[in-house]
């Protein structure tokens, strides 16, 4: 790649466009990372390659959702000025949301907690069988156990993968056919359009899982022929605890309420000892409970921050940046990135991979200790696809990049993956609860000062690694 980079000049400065930007209009910026403390004493900047779990806030979501703290109120059914300018946030963040993503017209913007609440929430709606892939993120496998659901393994290419899914539903019909975007694992992209035609030709549906996508690539519902589509702002630069189902409002509004409570009925009756409901239509209907309308508020701006620079300046960045960590990690003996289809032609900035002779979590364990770099370790909530492609219990490490990555970052991590292939790790590591972390680890792990969590109230590791 011809293209210069732009280097970070100081933790705690935006991004210095350097003479030759690869992007035409400046990306947005994102919160300054801290100064993070390492096992030897030193401190450096933290290197956030773990973005494909949760992005930091632009700097534009954190400064738009201070604005707006003074008149944050109770929404909807306030008569005050701050309830109606509330109100009135909520209900065009929906509007935002739903432009950004080019939903229908009639498309309902349901917000949710997450990609995970989101798909819960549609598996209670679809009126039949669901088809997922085996190398779909949890989140896209488990709410549809509830139901009738089929699970189609994915084929080596997706040209195979395809084929079988063609098959399988001429064979025998479902409602829905749910695919991610990009994968969580390797960031591949399926060619969602023509899933969709397959999906629409054998009477089905088609949902996708845009968690990973929509940080990276302009994603258009309605062209694309995607009838319900799913995501979480805290991967997309506005971790304020909202995320978003989009789609059409027939299943929608057959569906029992996810959240049944205040705000989801138009009126409700007791007769005897029965209580009864009548029921909203959508969105409302599923959003029982006071709104998280800060969250709402986030997630619009964050869509308002990157239309701009989603089809072409922030694609073009971290295309460069991960043409420089693939190549570099094709340096690093020993070092193999993982790959789930051989044909794939388009990844977004997500590469796991594994390191010979260096348990993952060590490897995780290691880069931050020692480098202050973050990165993820396991298997990522997704244990048939990396169970199938490690074919190991220890899952692999995965570095995630997006907006605010910077090249210094990825070679920061080039240069310690080879450390520690070279020399091995110069600080010793045992499994601690069911992970790796340094041993002895000096590190001042509260640097707010919020004092210990109680013993016992802490859990070991998350299952779900
Ligand atoms: N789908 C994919 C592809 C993901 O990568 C993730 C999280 O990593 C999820 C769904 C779940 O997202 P959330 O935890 O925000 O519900």
């Amino acid at each position: 790649m011809s293209t210069t980079l732009p280097e970070r000049t100081e933790i705690g400065t935006e991004i210095a466009c350097s003479a030759e930007p690869p992007h035409r209009t400046e990306l947005p910026r994102i919160c300054p990372a801290p100064r993070v403390p390492l096992v030897t004493g030193e401190s450096v900047p933290y290197a956030n390659l773990d973005l494909a779990a949760s992005a930091p806030p632009l700097q534009a979501v954190a400064d738009h959702v201070a604005e707006l703290l003074p008149y944050y109120s109770s929404v909807h059914r306030g008569a005050g000025y701050c309830s109606q300018v509330s109100t009135s946030v909520l209900e065009r963040a929906r509007d935002t949301v739903g432009r950004f993503l080019g939903a229908r017209t009639d498309d309902v913007v349901v917000f949710t907690r997450n990609t995970t609440d989101a798909l819960n929430l549609l598996a209670r709606a679809v009126p039949g069988v669901v088809l997922s892939l085996d190398s779909e993120h949890h989140a896209n496998l488990l709410p549809w156990l509830t139901g009738p659901h089929r699970v189609l393994t994915a084929a080596p290419t997706i040209a195979q993968t395809l084929e079988n899914l063609r098959a399988a539903l001429a064979a025998d019909p479902v409602a829905l056919v749910t695919v991610a975007g990009a994968g969580n694992v390797t960031g591949e992209l399926l060619p969602l359009a023509e899933i969709a035609d397959i999906a629409h030709a054998a009477g089905a549906r088609l949902a996708v899982d845009a968690a990973q996508l929509a940080p990276h690539r302009r994603i258009d519902i309605a062209a694309t022929g995607i009838d319900y589509l799913a995501l979480s702002g805290h991967k997309l630069y506005a971790p304020y605890g909202t995320g978003v189902l989009i789609g059409r409002r027939d299943w929608l509004d057959a569906a029992a309420p996810h959240l049944a409570g205040g705000g989801a009925v138009r009126a409700v009756t007791v007769t005897g000892d029965e209580a009864a409901a009548g029921w909203a239509p959508s969105p409302q209907r599923h959003e029982g409970g006071t709104p998280n309308v800060l969250g709402a508020a986030a997630l619009a701006q964050a869509c308002r921050a990157l239309d701009p620079v989603i089809d072409h300046d922030a694609p073009a960045h971290e295309q460069a940046l991960l043409e420089r960590l693939l190549d570099g990690l094709a340096t690093v003996p020993g070092v193999r990135p993982l790959r789930t289809w051989a044909d794939s032609t388009e990844r977004v900035g997500v590469v796991a991979f594994t390191v010979d002779h260096h348990p993952a979590g060590r490897v995780a364990a290691y880069l931050s200790a020692e480098h202050g770099i973050g990165v993820r370790d396991g298997k990522f909530c997704a244990h048939p696809l990396v169970d199938r492609l490690t074919g190991a219990d220890e899952g692999a490490v995965r570095a995630s990049i997006g907006i605010g990555t910077t090249a210094d970052d990825i070679d920061r991590l080039l240069t310690a993956l080879r450390g520690l292939t070279k020399r091995g790790a110069r600080w010793d590591y045992e499994v601690v609860e069911g992970r790796w972390a340094p041993s002895p680890d000096p590190r001042d792990l509260d640097p707010l000062g919020l004092g210990e969590a109680r013993p016992g109230a802490t859990p070991g590791a998350p299952a779900c690694a």
